[in-house]
């Protein structure tokens, strides 16, 4: 395929999520979040060896969410092992929207991934005796190669204000027995990490260090072990798009972690790494433009985990 051929299908794909977001909102249950301008679209490709492609709102910042997750599991699997980290939360996708707590109250005594708000609350609390949240914004910004990242304290202001129920699900899960740390510094370093702010550019990065199984490719500094990568890339496709993630995996097929902020990590394996950017979301809280915008891509360039015959070398 030639330069053209892929400049074509990037804009084609850009087309079909733009024609998605009349029919998306942005949050408000965070209240800062629904100043974001709802007509921002932003797509941005960089591939292992060395292409960059950014076609739209690939600067604007915005803060990561959920994406944080990843980030947060990867230094949890790091620190604890496996063994440690998957007992108190498990690897299933739940069918269920983030922020639910029904599964967790009546059927199962522990969160059903690290990818939803209960599971995601675990991790975090987990981590308390661990790292300081500090040291998680270092990471953050070199898996994201992103100095730029800080944290937005409106976001996190408005967040905290705003936290009720995130604050159930944690004090439930302490009266379960799954959080054993402090429950409010538990909500305080997950609502902090939610605030960092990403532009889709960053999140191509780190979507290209996921796919470079944890070497950032530019320094050849392994950030994050092969097991650990292998982990997070396989909940990505199973959980990261929360109670849509069976019908994104049939259709798109590139493990994808997305966040209420409008963003949508993506990582193609080996080859790339793709960030998205738009606020307006569906109803299950993921980015309404990027479900046609990926599945694009990932049918014109044969992206699906089990259609891998990259069109993106170029002739
Ligand atoms: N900070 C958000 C919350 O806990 C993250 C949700 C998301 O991005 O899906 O509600």
């Amino acid at each position: 395929m030639d330069k053209k051929e892929i400049q074509t299908i990037l804009e084609e794909a850009m087309e079909k999520g733009r024609e998605a977001i009349p029919y998306g909102e942005v949050a408000s249950y965070i209240p800062e979040l629904s100043k974001a301008d709802k007509n921002h679209l932003g797509l941005c490709i960089y591939t292992k060896d060395g292409r960059r492609y950014s076609i739209g709102d690939t600067n604007v910042r915005f803060t990561i969410q959920s994406i944080s997750k990843i980030i947060t599991l990867a230094v949890a699997l790091e620190s604890y092992g496996f063994d440690e980290v998957f007992e108190k939360v498990d690897v299933e996708p739940s069918g269920e929207a983030f922020n639910s707590l029904i599964d967790l109250d009546l059927s199962s005594n522990k969160p059903l991934n690290p990818m939803i708000n209960s599971g995601a609350l675990t991790v975090s609390s987990m981590l308390l005796p661990k790292v300081t949240f500090s040291e998680m914004k270092l990471f953050a910004k070199k898996l994201c190669m992103d100095p730029d990242m800080e944290l937005d304290k409106d976001v996190y202001n408005s967040e905290k204000a705003n936290i009720s129920r995130n604050r159930a699900i944690a004090y439930l899960l302490e009266s379960k027995g799954i959080i054993e740390n402090d429950v409010e510094d538990t909500l305080d370093l997950y609502t902090k990490m939610c605030s960092l702010t990403v532009t889709a550019e960053s999140l191509a990065n780190l979507g290209l260090i996921l796919a470079n199984d944890g070497i950032d490719p530019t320094t050849g500094t392994r950030l994050l072990k092969t097991e650990t990568v292998h982990t997070i890339k396989t909940i990505m496709l199973t959980c990261g798009m929360y109670d849509s993630s069976g019908e994104f995996a049939v259709y798109v097929g590139i493990p994808t972690k997305s966040g209420v902020g409008g963003g949508l990590v993506s990582t193609v394996d080996k080859e790339m790494g793709i960030g998205v950017f738009s606020p307006a979301l569906d109803e299950k809280g993921n980015c309404i433009a990027g479900r046609p915008l990926l599945e694009h891509l990932s049918k014109k360039l044969r992206l699906h985990i089990f259609d891998r015959s990259s069109k993106m070398d170029i002739e």
